[in-house]
This record gives structure tokens, sequence and C-alpha cells, in this order.
């Protein structure tokens, strides 16, 4: 079977060469049978291999697109609530302007109070479109990193395994070739 450019991240408990800089790793790209593996450090994984991007085992589109539309939904009912807010204010402004009470935002702790009041409704509200959002974003990782090796390096491993494998078979001719003629004595 030809070999595959799909190389798994794994990592060994006995640390080899990298394959670019022989510094000692434990990381290894290995296909799914380990045909064929390389040693690489974290900082040379990309020079060896790209990964491969899998479809996150996440929501679907129809879920996503559920999530945002709810989103969009929430903040609209925001932006409604706080635009009632902004007329308050305007009405609080207005009644401040209006000479009598013009000396009291002046008060320590009287515009903090009127801002506290206003914003204490909205608090609960706001950290919960976060995470809808999030979710589609966030898959669970998979257990293992998927890469194909730079077509240049993958060439060379296919090279380096079919002359692995021709010295295997010339082994094995060799080890067979003197049991030929034992047998015609
Ligand atoms: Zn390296």
């Amino acid at each position: 079977m030809p070999l595959q450019n799909v190389y798994y991240e794994r990592k060994v408990g006995t640390s080899r060469p990298c394959y670019v800089c022989r510094r000692p790793t434990t990381t290894v790209l290995a296909t799914l049978k380990t045909e064929d593996f390389l040693y690489t450090c974290e900082g040379h994984l990309s020079d060896v291999a790209t990964p491969i991007a899998t479809p996150p085992p996440g929501p679907s589109a129809d879920d996503v697109r559920k999530i945002v539309e709810e989103y969009r939904a929430r903040e609209t009912r925001r932006n409604d609530a706080k635009e009632e807010k902004k007329d308050d204010k305007d009405d609080e402004k207005k009644k401040e302007s209006g000479g009598l009470l013009s000396y009291l935002p002046s008060l320590p702790g009287f515009g903090q109070e009127e801002k506290k009041d206003s914003s204490s409704p909205k608090s609960p509200r706001s950290p919960a479109p976060v995470s809808p959002v999030n979710v589609p974003s966030s898959p669970a990782p998979p257990a293992h990193r998927k890469f194909a090796l730079h077509r240049a390096i993958f060439s060379n491993r296919q090279a380096e395994l079919a002359r692995k494998e021709q010295a295997a078979r010339a082994k094995e001719v060799s080890k067979n070739m003197p049991q030929a003629p034992r047998g015609s004595f």
C-alpha cells in the first residue's frame, strides 16, 4: 500500500534527535499504522509538516445559526433596554437643569448612586451572551493532531522507505539463497 501523507503527532517516552536540529525530542510524527515516523521538536514541527484541519466534532451549522440568532435577539433586546435608560437619564437631566435640583449632582455619592441603579439590572444578563457564542469555537481538542509532511520531506520519506524495503527484500533473498542449493545436494 502506498504511503499516505497523513501523520499523527504523538508523544513517546524516549527522546530521539529531531529530524531538523538533532536535538532530543519526545514528539514524533507517525502514520496511522506507523509505516513511517520521524521525530521533530515542537519548534520544527511547522518546518516539517503542516497541520491538517479536521472538522470540529462540535455543534452542526444549524446549531451555530440558532445560537447566533438567539444571541442577536438578546443583543437587540439589550440595546432596547439601554435606549429606554438613556431616555430616563435625559428626563433626569432636564429635571436637574430645572433650578432647585441642580445642586444635587455636586453632593458626594449622588451621581454614583444613580449610575449603579441603572447598571444593576443589566449586569446579571451581560455575561450570558458570551458563553453561547464561545461554544462553537471551543470543540474538544482531538486526541492526536494530524499533519501532512511538506512535499519535499514526504518524497524523501517515501524514497527512504522504498530503500529500506528493498534492503529488507534483498536480505530476505540472500537468506533464502543458500537454502536452495543445499536442498539439491
Ligand atoms: Zn528541531
